[in-house]
């Protein structure tokens, strides 16, 4: 939704993109990455927050340490998961 910025996803990406440079042996093509952030993404909470200029705090707009450590822990799951069975040859 336009206005609208879901800061689980943002981090989620943040943590692929760091995680998967590290794991030569997995793959990290963009159908995997979508594969792999939709697994996370479907587990965590969201964490909306809104993205106009109306938007008055920013404080909010980051992620507690524990929902990050959640976050990490789930994208490392669905990237396990994912490079186990990739939806392609
Ligand atoms: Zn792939």
């Amino acid at each position: 939704m336009e206005g609208l910025r879901n800061i689980t996803e943002e981090d989620v990406e943040e943590q692929l993109n760091r995680l998967l440079p590290t794991m030569p042996n997995v793959c990290s093509c963009e159908q995997c990455r979508l594969d792999m952030a939709t697994y996370a993404l479907n587990r965590l909470k969201p964490n909306y927050v809104r993205s106009d200029k109306g938007a008055l705090f920013h404080k909010v707009n980051v992620s507690s340490q524990q929902a990050k450590t959640e976050i990490l822990a789930t994208v490392v799951n669905a990237i396990n998961i994912i490079s186990s069975k990739p939806s392609h040859d």
